[in-house]
């Protein structure tokens, strides 16, 4: 077994390393001040200043295929690349890219939707939570009727991200009434001009969801994004990606904060000797550690089962999600320890992760939701454990 990286990977993760390095991180500094002063992030020509600034290094699309202009990159190269992305408090994310189920578009769609979303001039949303689904997706009521040539979309959309500006949404609805779940949905390409409504949810972190309201909005049938009845099947997809791509992130952050912990734990004295010398930290640094190795191992492995679209792939996603979301909290809160009271000062970023990571255990697909779907996996006989290895 090789666990070695490829030179071109070795490449990929060097060049974004000191991008991160060069243009990012000295972002940060403001960031944390904005964070105090009206608890704002990184703009949008910031953003995409940083994007077009990336691109020039060749970094743009990542998970776009090369004859969309982006990078194609698998699963692994993916999520090696966004373990260095992870390690900025920054929200930065690369241009050029689109929803992936974006690409189930027809060729108008393509024209109109996908190529100006992976262009970066149209932004996307995508919108399945309502007040009352959340983790259960069986219970949508948003509905959407057919009228004429329209479909006439009715419902509210909550906790959507990226929806404060977008210009469009992925609108999951209920087609037909009385058919199963697995039917019953189709996804709807809906511009905001089309007449959704936004309004911001506050959340303890940085990520600003909103609600999105859908009232008696109209939508042209051209604007079915796949088929009719197919709406659960796309979700599921969507939800899918970030099984692999918020561990890695989370991994990233996970790591940089170990980094801050060690440095400190060499300079800060008591009782005579830097803490590092006291075995209490050095256990919280050991099983930070170890649980950053297993974690990073963890996320590589369910990357790598999404590339080879392995048998696996369920179990080995819901298992990174679950264990990668908990041991970052949980390292994050030794790092926050091991810092004493400054550690939980608005001075130090450490506050900022801690509440910024959390929700990993809670969105695309609770903690209780994770574990849900790996006892469904075990206990059928689907997924056994180490069966990757044949
Ligand atoms: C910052 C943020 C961004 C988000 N972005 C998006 C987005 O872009 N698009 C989108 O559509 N949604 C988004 N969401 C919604 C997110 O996916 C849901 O919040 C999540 O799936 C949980 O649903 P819920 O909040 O309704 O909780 P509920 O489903 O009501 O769950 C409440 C509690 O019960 C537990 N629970 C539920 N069912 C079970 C069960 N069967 N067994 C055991 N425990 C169970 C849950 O784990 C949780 O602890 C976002 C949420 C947040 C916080």
């Amino acid at each position: 077994m090789d666990f070695s990286l490829t030179d071109e990977q070795r490449a990929i993760r060097s060049t974004i390393r000191s991008f991160v390095t060069k243009e990012v991180l000295p972002l940060e500094k403001e960031l944390l001040h904005r964070q105090q002063r009206d608890n704002s992030g990184i703009t949008h020509d910031e953003l995409r200043e940083l994007q077009l600034k990336a691109r020039k290094f060749g970094f743009w699309g990542p998970s776009t295929p090369v004859e969309y202009g982006g990078m194609g990159l698998d699963c692994v190269d993916q999520s090696l690349l966004h373990m260095e992305l992870g390690k900025t408090l920054v929200r930065f994310h690369l241009g050029g890219e689109a929803d992936n189920i974006l690409y189930d578009c027809d060729a108008e769609q393509r024209q109109k939707y996908l190529l100006p979303t992976i262009e970066g001039d149209i932004s996307s949303c995508f919108a399945v939570t309502e007040p009352d689904a959340g983790s259960d997706l069986t219970a949508l009521r948003t509905s959407a009727r057919q009228d004429g040539d329209d479909w006439v979309i009715d419902g509210e959309k909550t906790f959507i991200s990226h929806a404060l500006d977008a210009d469009l949404a992925i609108v999951i609805a209920r087609t037909d009434p009385d058919a199963n779940y697995r039917t019953a949905y189709t996804a709807f390409l809906v511009e905001r001009s089309m007449g959704f409504s936004t309004a911001p949810i506050v959340t303890m972190g940085q990520m600003q969801p909103a609600t999105l309201s859908l009232d008696g909005v109209r939508v042209p049938a051209a604007n079915v994004l796949g088929e009719v009845g197919d709406g659960f099947r796309l979700a599921m997809r969507w939800i899918g990606r970030g099984r692999y791509i918020q561990p890695s992130r989370a991994v990233g952050a996970a790591e940089r904060l170990l980094g801050m912990a060690v440095e400190y734990a060499h300079v800060r004295r008591t009782f005579g000797k830097p803490i590092k010398d006291h075995q209490a930290i050095q256990w919280m640094i050991a099983d930070s550690t170890a649980e950053l190795e297993a974690a990073r191992y963890m996320t590589l492995l369910a990357a790598w089962s999404a590339d080879h679209d392995d048998e696996t792939r369920v179990a080995t996603s819901a298992i990174a999600k679950l264990t990668v979301a908990n041991w970052a909290c949980d390292i994050a809160d030794r790092v926050l320890q091991i810092h004493g009271g400054i550690g939980y000062t608005q001075e130090l970023p450490i506050q900022l992760w801690v509440r910024d990571l959390r929700v990993l255990r809670i969105y695309e697909g609770s903690d209780e939701i994770q574990r849900r779907t790996l006892a469904g996996q075990v206990l059928s006989g689907r997924y056994k454990p180490g069966g990757h290895l044949g």
